[in-house]
């Protein structure tokens, strides 16, 4: 039994973070990181427009 599976992780079924939507067909998607209590913290949004009214 042989696993040979290699892709680039880029469709693990990510939500937005504002609105919900799947990120699995958005390729508009943005990604914010931010560190809190020295911990890396990425939050993820379908599009700018969601990004600023989340951070609004
Ligand atoms: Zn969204």
């Amino acid at each position: 039994m042989r696993t040979c599976r290699t892709d680039g992780g880029t469709t693990d079924g990510r939500d937005c973070r504002m609105c919900g939507e799947s990120l699995a067909d958005t390729p508009d998607q943005r990604v914010l990181t931010a560190v809190e209590d020295g911990t890396v913290v990425h939050r993820y949004f379908c599009s700018d427009d969601c990004l600023e009214r989340w951070s609004a």
